[in-house]
């Protein structure tokens, strides 16, 4: 018997796994000795083996127009395919004609490299990945008031906490094991430990609530500033804190004392006294911890809210102590690395900005690129790509280990766009996807289990993903197909990399002395040592010893002065508001068995039993006007498209608001892609789109 220690590929919680290779297979569990998730795991973690070989991409496969056949071809002439189109752009178009959107699914590893290939070597920052659309919100927010990205708590905060104030997340549903670590908190203590949920749903999150506020879509900074007037009026803030560590609190002020209960209640469709309880709670515990994931990140002003949460915690004091905390929860289980590694159009690794002449001059020199290649100009973001598809300024798309074609916004715009992409690159493990019909040439990624690299959690834990199968068919590794790019490009010394060991040597080298510093670690460090926690610099620490767990303890920011940056801002609301002719408002989400588009669950058959269909939750005060019943099909119509579902009429949602899961594309199901409802109106900040509300009408169908 072998046993090997990794990390679940699919959320950000990033629970500790161990595979045990016998004689009659391998098997999962849960690997008590991770920090993290200390031998839990959700049902996906559990089965995450059932997938592995199933539907893969196994060969190059390339053809000269989306309406013809793939055709094998040998990794040869998949490379010479892609370094002559992307001389023709170049020579043609320029840099900017080049995009690639990658994946919180790469390895940090990937991550790098990507970068250095696409910013470093061929000069544009047209690199985005998804979590554009999962946490770009959380990482505007946190620079904006912090100076830096980066989550400053701890999943031991769950277990110290007074008070878990989670908004915008279905925690219980979407990051399984952090809301275990808090439930057994919570149980263990009742009364004296608080849950409060904001969601328009009674997510199995609310539903364990002490207090559930379900407020309007699109009215959380209403609420949040509606706290904090009654925490300002009932003189329960930290003077000494803001005094001390804050800038900006006489306009934050001046904008919450005109948020009373009253005109609050009015804003969230909830009442004065709930907003007052809430409030109370937050004022009486010494420890508030806040949770978010996407329903606050996933909007047109979601910067705004995710500082409006931080305004909060400045304003008490609760944060950089045990139990509190503003705490991003991210969704890709790399999401984080990601961050690290630059990996969206504004960010260069070590969380540096292309925008700061002084970063970009750092990463030119380490890299020996020469000055003034990477480009000062943001590059395009995930929707931006659509835009530029359907300008003619994108050449050449490469699409790595996602599937756009289900999750981007306004997916019938998304998929006309991708049609006239002249050249797409699809790099995946599986076959097929939804997106695989928009691809002119298809490269075989190894995938988790097959692959070795770091990946780091929410709390900032960096795990050595490893990998303990061979790879099938002809499957590469995602950051050694840019590597040998790079290298027929005529970047051989910047891509001297025999391993992902050495990528990941030479990538914390960037971090020195940056927020993220991760000097100290490496992949033998961390298969030795097991997961270990970032800021870890190489200079100061023993073997075996572990820094702070938490960032900001001292009061001392990242900004210029050392002091946190509050905002005032007034919401701005929906940015496509109900109206006569679409009179509710659609929010989307996740289920506790399915892992965004389905492309490994839906191939596994305990998680299909668990989730065997979509639906739509609708209030019976909107149902019962339109006559739709349990189980009745209703057609979901916005401005954008058409969908179908199987009504559940339920009090668990709020009157003027619908609920469809986001899991089912093509593939699944003809008629059920939430994204061709949605609207991709983003927040000017962070380019995240509202995925989370669109207006739409529904109609009864007559159908069996
Ligand atoms: S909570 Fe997330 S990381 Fe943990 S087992 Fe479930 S899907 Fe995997």
């Amino acid at each position: 018997m072998e046993s090997v220690r990794t990390v679940c590929p699919y959320c950000g919680v990033g629970c500790g796994l161990e595979v045990v290779k016998g004689p009659a297979g391998s098997k999962v569990r849960g690997d008590r000795a991770h920090p993290s998730s200390q031998g839990m795991v959700c049902v996906k973690g559990a089965t995450i083996l059932e997938s592995v070989d199933r539907d893969r991409l196994l060969y190059p496969m390339l053809r000269a127009s989306l309406d013809a056949e793939f055709q094998r071809v040998s990794w040869d002439e998949a490379f010479d395919a892609i370094v002559s189109r992307i001389q023709a752009v170049l020579a043609t178009q320029g840099p900017d004609g080049i995009c690639m959107y990658g994946s919180g699914q790469f390895v940090t590893e990937d991550y790098y490299t990507a970068q250095k290939l696409i910013k470093g070597c061929l000069g544009t920052n047209n690199f985005d990945a998804n979590s554009r659309l999962c946490m770009s919100s959380a990482v505007s927010g946190y620079i904006r008031s912090f100076g830096s990205d980066g989550p400053p708590c701890s999943y031991d905060d769950l277990e110290l906490t007074d008070c878990l104030f989670a908004i915008g997340t279905n925690t219980a549903e979407c990051h399984p094991i952090v809301f275990n670590r808090f439930r057994k908190h919570h149980r263990a203590n009742p009364g004296k430990v608080r849950l409060i949920v904001a969601d328009p749903r009674c997510t199995e999150t609310g539903q364990v609530a002490d207090l559930h506020l379900p407020i309007r879509p699109g009215t959380d900074i209403d609420l949040l500033n509606g706290i904090a007037h009654l925490l300002l009026r009932w003189d329960r803030i930290d003077r000494a804190y803001i005094d001390t560590h804050t800038n900006g609190f006489a306009a934050y002020e001046g904008i919450v004392r005109q948020y009373s209960p009253d005109w609050v209640a009015d804003r969230c469709g909830i009442s004065a006294e709930l907003i007052e309880t809430a409030a109370r709670i937050w004022a009486e515990s010494d420890r508030v911890l806040s949770l978010w994931s996407m329903g606050i990140n996933q909007s047109s002003e979601g910067t705004a809210k995710v500082r409006s949460i931080i305004n909060l915690h400045l304003l008490t004091g609760q944060i950089g102590k045990p139990g509190a905390g503003p705490f991003s929860l991210t969704g890709q289980p790399n999401a984080m690395g990601g961050r690290e590694a630059g990996g969206l159009s504004r960010l260069l690794p070590g969380y540096r900005l292309v925008t700061n002449s002084q970063h970009r001059a750092e990463v030119e020199q380490f890299w020996q690129i020469p000055a003034g290649r990477i480009s000062p100009h943001t590059g395009r973001s995930a929707w931006e790509i659509v835009e530029g598809l359907e300008t003619g300024d994108v050449g050449l798309l490469w699409i790595a280990a996602t599937n756009p074609a289900v999750s981007f916004p306004d997916l019938n715009r998304t998929k006309a766009a991708f049609a006239r992409s002249p050249f797409t690159i699809y790099q995946e493990s599986y076959h097929p996807t939804e997106t695989t019909a928009f691809a002119h040439l298809l490269l075989p990624a190894t995938q988790w289990s097959e692959k070795t690299g770091t990946m780091t959690n929410s709390e900032r834990f960096v795990t050595l993903s490893q990998g303990f199968q061979a790879p099938p068919g002809e499957a590469r590794e995602d950051w050694a197909i840019f590597a040998e790019v790079g290298r027929r490009l005529g970047f051989r010394e910047q891509f001297w990399f025999e391993s992902s060991a050495d990528v990941y040597q030479e990538f914390v080298q960037l971090t020195r002395d940056r927020p993220c510093d991760m000097t100290g670690l490496t992949h033998d460090r961390l298969r030795t040592q097991g997961p270990l926690q970032w800021p870890y610099p190489d200079s100061t620490l023993p073997e075996g010893s572990q820094p702070a767990k938490r960032l900001y303890t001292d009061g001392r920011f990242n900004t210029a002065d050392g002091r946190a940056q509050f905002i005032a801002v007034h919401s701005r609301g929906l940015a496509e508001p109900p109206d006569a002719a679409y009179p509710l408002v659609l929010t989307v989400g996740r289920l506790y068995g399915h892992w965004h588009t389905q492309t490994r669950t839906g191939r596994i058959d305990k998680i299909k039993k668990m989730h065997p269909h979509p639906f739509i939750e609708i209030h019976p005060f909107d149902a019962v006007p339109l006559e739709i019943g349990e189980g009745d099909w209703v057609a979901v119509r916005s401005r954008r498209g058409e969908c179908q579902f199987r009504a559940k009429v339920t009090k668990a949602i709020a009157p003027g608001t619908v609920f469809v899961p986001m899991h089912w594309g093509g593939l699944w199901d003809d008629h059920a892609e939430a994204n061709s409802l949605t609207h991709p109106e983003a927040c000017p900040d962070s380019y995240e789109p509202e995925l989370k509300a669109c207006a739409v009408q529904l109609a009864k169908l007559d159908r069996p």
